[in-house]
């Protein structure tokens, strides 16, 4: 495990994200804190994949804090939209879009597509930079399968998930406990391996 009590900045602005990953990382000996405790400004997104668009959120975030960073792009991959809304996913309904606006621009866009062909799957990239300048990111990607519903459906988690069924059973991620989110989520995939990455690294260090 990471050295007790090193700082570390989570650089992401979404509340939902910045929910889920402290609540992964409470056991650490990181002491977490979200990129708006240091006042950071947001990197646009240039990036025309998940791993592009983490490494600049990560590296805009250690920049201006002078700290390890980690960040995560993710996003919802939809077969039957060749991959939409993908690195979109949190402006599919255009700029600033609430979930509501994405999650009906979604729904709308799969109207009659049946129940078969509306495989989709959460896909997370989380980034590691030790400092702005680290030649040597560690990066780790998770992945969790399932198929857009019809309606929206539950009151927890945030984005997508009223409308991820998931795996192929029948309840959403918005209708699982957070601690069961977090235990099958392409975010709690990807942020246990890029820990195990972490731990592994400064073993050699
Ligand atoms: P990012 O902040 O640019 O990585 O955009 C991520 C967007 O993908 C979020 O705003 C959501 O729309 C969607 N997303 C990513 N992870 C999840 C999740 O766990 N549940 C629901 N939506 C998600």
């Amino acid at each position: 495990m990471p050295k007790a009590e090193r700082a570390l900045v989570l650089a992401t602005g979404n509340a939902g994200k910045v929910r889920e990953l402290s609540a992964l990382l409470a056991d650490s000996a990181w002491q977490v804190r979200p990129q708006s405790d240091f006042g950071v400004s947001e990197v646009e997104e240039t990036g025309l994949s998940f791993v592009e668009n983490a490494l600049l959120k990560a590296r805009n975030a250690a920049q201006q804090t002078g700290l390890p960073a980690i960040a995560d792009d993710s996003g919802l991959v939809c077969d039957a939209l060749d991959g939409a809304p993908g690195i979109y996913s949190a402006r599919y309904a255009g700029p600033g879009a609430s979930d509501a606006a994405n999650v009906q621009k979604l729904l709308a866009a799969l109207a009659g597509v049946p129940a078969g062909a509306r495989r989709c799957r959460f896909v997370s990239v989380m980034v590691y930079l030790a400092h702005a300048a680290d030649p040597c990111p560690l990066i780790a990607q998770g992945r969790w399968e399932g198929r857009v519903a019809t309606a929206a459906r539950g009151d927890g988690g945030f984005g997508y998930d009223p409308v991820f069924l998931v795996g192929d059973g029948g309840d959403t991620a918005a209708e699982l406990d957070p601690a069961r989110k977090n235990a099958l989520s392409h975010r709690g995939q990807a942020l246990r391996a890029l820990v195990a990455q972490i731990r592994a690294a400064d073993a050699g260090a």
